[in-house]
């Protein structure tokens, strides 16, 4: 079996950034370095600015501290920085490996032998969500709050029913759910109400198994085998963004974030998706974003485009644009005709 320590790690840290103590552990996984031996990176389970941590470059990938001296197999490491139950870094494997690579797949198979019946991708309860939803009940006047900052952030009300947007009254912050291409919760971002906020302002409940799900394409999915199938999307950072794409009658998805995985492009290219318009945050970090995408995008086979932020005044994404009035009037091209950059 084959596992690139280097990649793990990067996986790794896109999921602890997730939790709440990642605020706390900001150097987790970072500061790479290859000793040969070990990937080297900063240790997940206390703050450090120097890389104490290694994942052993063979198998079976052992995981040691040289600061603080935690010794584990991968999978448990994974359980233990991710918060995880027994079991579960397994799955976290191989979700991130199953759909990367056939052979993988297979190795990884191999590696978990007598555990096979640990497959599953955890996902969150419906009845979970139907809670949340149901919060309203105990504190209406902070439900409305949270639905009138939407509704400020240029939102109408059948969009936010479109997407399940609700209130979690008892932690006080917005909903947002998270379902994989065929509908399934895996897991719900929560985003404190407004811009003036103590703390996270993002937490989330739910499976930590985020890389194959894109915002917004079970809507898309549904549509695959009907005359109104979409083969083309507009692709955004934020749920916010692909609801304000939604609500001028754009279809759009959202990677929760500036990093497209492999993952998501399989999903869309299951849901039967051929073009997409690359639309990340008007930002180095989303150019960045677009410049990654376009290459796993056009290595995949689907068309890709670019979507033109105006050049003045600057806006930062879909979501301002809808605000100004300007969202359905950009200017989409296709990353081919400026070739260099992507090729
Ligand atoms: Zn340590």
């Amino acid at each position: 079996m084959h596992i690139d320590p280097k990649q793990l790690i990067e996986e790794l840290r896109f999921s602890f950034q997730y939790l709440s103590k990642g605020l706390s552990n900001p150097n987790a996984f970072t500061g790479l370095n290859d000793t040969g031996e070990w990937i080297m990176s900063c240790c997940p389970l206390h703050t450090e600015s120097r890389a104490s941590f290694g994942i052993s470059k063979e198998s079976p990938y052992h995981c040691n501290c040289f600061f603080c001296g935690y010794l584990g197999t991968i999978d448990n490491l994974i359980e233990n920085a991710l918060d995880l139950n027994e079991g579960e870094g397994i799955n976290f494997l191989v979700s991130t490996y199953i759909f990367e690579e056939k052979s993988r797949t297979f190795d990884m198979v191999d590696y978990i032998d007598n555990r096979r019946d640990k497959y599953v991708i955890p996902y969150l309860e419906e009845s979970k969500l139907v809670t949340l939803k149901k919060s309203r009940s105990k504190n209406e006047v902070l439900f409305q709050s949270g639905m009138s900052y939407m509704r400020g952030r240029g939102f109408k009300d059948c969009t936010l029913e479109t997407y399940e947007i609700c209130v979690d009254t008892k932690t006080e912050m917005l909903v947002f759910p998270q379902r994989t291409r065929t509908g399934q919760l895996r897991f719900v971002q929560k985003r404190k109400i407004g811009n003036n906020y103590h703390g996270a302002k993002f937490i989330n409940e739910g499976s930590t198994i985020k890389k194959d799900i894109v915002f917004g394409l079970h809507f898309i999915n549904k549509l695959r085998t009907t005359t109104n199938r979409i083969k083309r999307v507009r692709m955004v950072e934020s749920p916010t963004d692909c609801m304000s794409n939604y609500q001028i009658g754009i279809p759009a998805v959202s990677i929760n974030g500036r990093i497209l995985f492999r993952n998501q492009v399989r999903e869309l290219q299951l849901a039967g998706i051929e073009e997409v318009d690359l639309m990340l945050d008007n930002d180095k970090a989303g150019e960045k974003g677009m410049q990654d995408a376009a290459i796993l995008l056009d290595r995949a086979g689907l068309i890709v485009n670019r979507v033109r932020y105006p050049s003045f005044p600057v806006f930062k994404d879909s979501n301002e644009l809808l605000n100004a009035g300007l969202l359905d009037r950009l200017v989409t091209y296709n990353v081919n005709l400026i070739g260099a950059i992507f090729k």
